[in-house]
């Protein structure tokens, strides 16, 4: 079950203020690392086109044991479960992206051994929510991407509504909405 945008709100706040205190007695947490890499290298539509061109894909495949997707560091590739659609394909998109941007040290699987990998898990999903929300950078991230636009809330209508005019249903009835 995925974490409500309140809950990942007050545990994004809850980390950042134990990282302050603690930073106060001289150490630093080091899931800070993944708040100080989004701040000197963020992920726009610059980091997107690099890359593609260093090689990375979106592939759907049902070739995996993560629940969504999962972020192939050998073979450059995302790759997504085919029944993920609308918010969900996206946002899954984008938390990979995050994982395969700022690279390993974002883990969020118990089997990468870092000790840290269950704040990651939350750091990178509050993120991936946040930058899917950005209408310009979806836009960017589904063409280079070469994924199928799905319209299932106002910021999807907003880029797709003239490039995905035979869409008839909308995918996130039957799920939870959750507002960007
Ligand atoms: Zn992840």
């Amino acid at each position: 079950m995925l974490p409500t945008w309140l809950d990942l709100e007050c545990t994004i706040l809850r980390l950042k203020e134990n990282a302050y205190y603690t930073i106060s007695f001289g150490t630093v947490k080091p899931y800070m690392k993944l708040f100080d890499m989004s701040i000197r290298s963020p992920i726009n539509q610059e980091s997107i086109d690099q890359m593609i061109s260093e090689g990375w894909r979106a592939v759907i495949s049902d070739e995996m044991f993560a629940k969504y997707g999962v972020c192939r560091f050998d073979h450059k590739e995302i790759r997504l479960r085919p029944e993920l659609g609308g918010y969900r394909r996206d946002e899954t998109l984008f938390h990979e992206i995050i994982h395969a941007f700022y690279g390993k040290e974002t883990a969020d699987t118990k089997i990468s051994g870092l000790p840290y990998w269950q704040e990651n898990g939350k750091i990178v999903e509050w993120m991936s929510r946040k930058l899917r929300a950005n209408p310009v950078l979806l836009k960017h991230v589904i063409t280079a991407f070469k994924l199928k636009p799905q319209i299932y809330d106002k910021i999807s209508y907003m880029v797709f509504s003239d490039v995905s005019n035979t869409q008839t249903v909308l995918p996130f009835i039957s799920e939870d909405i959750m507002m960007d």
